[in-house]
């Protein structure tokens, strides 16, 4: 149940003890412009009439799902999340762009103009890489960091790059204008509700192996801590297959459009771990209505210091990012325009 009121802390008081009265279990979230308490419990449903009476209420609503801020009964219209100037869950749909690590400034800088000049209007990259093997290159860190903000900053482009440490939350927010959670901590919700105590506007990658209900319970966490500026990225899942570096879902974007006010956007190259695949994932993602695209690109992708393997080149970007204008414009959206 998600009972919303008016912010006075009489009223707030009052509900909190009665609610604890019931033996329910209360969550008010911080920073909301409304009082906005989520509510579990055994039978919290018996207790929505009588609750509805008490002073200060303005709405209570009954959600059946186990994650209630992020549900589409919760809040039935479509959010949009602005980065700066950009907005996701519109109809113009963001391309994010870049490489997969930040490796230098001029790698950098080369990849951040030419995924610019074809369309791409947000940055990625890495500075702290989560590594499958402790002996790859683990990212650059803090001059990673600071690279990608002179550059964005030069290019007036803003930026995402994963946060992988609770610690690092303070750093990574002063440099970045949005803190991606990546697949391997979708599950660590100490970083999820350090993450969101930023403010900062949050990608929130699929795990390796999670059900759409632990990715949705998961940026539950975020707006629970106060935090709903966020958008999901499906990249993925592992499965059976071993000719592709992970199973795209593609269901989960028209799923997710029904499960949620959230806007959700695609990350074709780590979907499928092989940039000939790309192209096709990012068109067929578009079709089923993503909010977006995260694609890796990379100046010279056989010397890319990770996922050259799914990384694009600057001539596959470009003719990618002409293709799915005319598939964007074939569902009435646009590709997002920096010009
Ligand atoms: C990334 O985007 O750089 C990344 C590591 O992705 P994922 O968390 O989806 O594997
Ligand atoms: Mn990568």
């Amino acid at each position: 149940m998600i009972i919303v009121m008016e912010d006075v802390s009489q009223h707030k008081d009052y509900m909190l003890d009665k609610l604890h009265q019931y033996g329910l279990e209360a969550h008010a979230v911080p920073d909301h412009e409304k009082l906005v308490i989520s509510v579990c419990g055994e039978h919290v449903d018996r207790y929505a009439n009588s609750i509805s009476r008490m002073p200060g209420v303005l709405n209570v609503l009954l959600i059946s799902t186990p994650y209630k801020l992020v549900s589409k009964q919760y809040k039935p219209d479509y959010s949009r999340i602005h980065i700066n100037d950009l907005v996701f869950g519109d109809t113009a749909i963001p391309v994010v762009a870049g490489p997969c690590a930040v490796e230098g400034y001029t790698e950098f800088s080369e990849a951040a103009k030419i995924v610019k000049q074809s369309g791409a209007v947000m940055l990625r990259g890495g500075a702290f890489k989560p590594r499958t093997s402790p002996y790859s290159f683990q990212g650059l860190e803090i001059e990673g960091l600071k690279i990608m903000r002179k550059i964005a900053d030069k290019l007036k482009m803003p930026i995402v790059t994963e946060i992988t440490d609770q610690r690092k939350v303070e750093i990574v927010a002063e440099y970045a204008d949005m803190l991606q959670i990546g697949a391997r901590n979708m599950h660590n919700y100490v970083l999820l509700k350090e993450a969101a105590q930023s403010k900062k506007p949050i990608l929130l990658k699929r795990g390796l192996a999670a059900t759409i209900e632990e990715w949705l319970m998961a940026a539950e966490y975020i707006m629970l801590a106060g935090n709903d500026h966020l958008v999901l990225c499906e990249r993925g899942i592992r499965t059976f297959e071993t000719y592709t570096r992970n199973t795209l879902d593609l269901n989960a974007i028209p799923l997710i459009k029904q499960l949620s006010h959230l806007p959700v956007i695609v990350d074709p190259s780590h979907g499928t771990g092989d940039w000939r695949l790309v192209g096709a994932m990012a068109a067929a993602s578009i079709a089923a209505g993503a909010d977006g695209l995260m694609i890796e690109v990379h100046p010279a992708p056989e010397e890319a210091m990770s996922d050259g393997k799914q990384s694009l080149t600057p001539k596959s970007f470009y003719e990618l990012m002409d293709k799915l204008k005319h598939i964007a414009f074939a569902i009435g959206r646009r590709i997002y325009s920096n010009g």
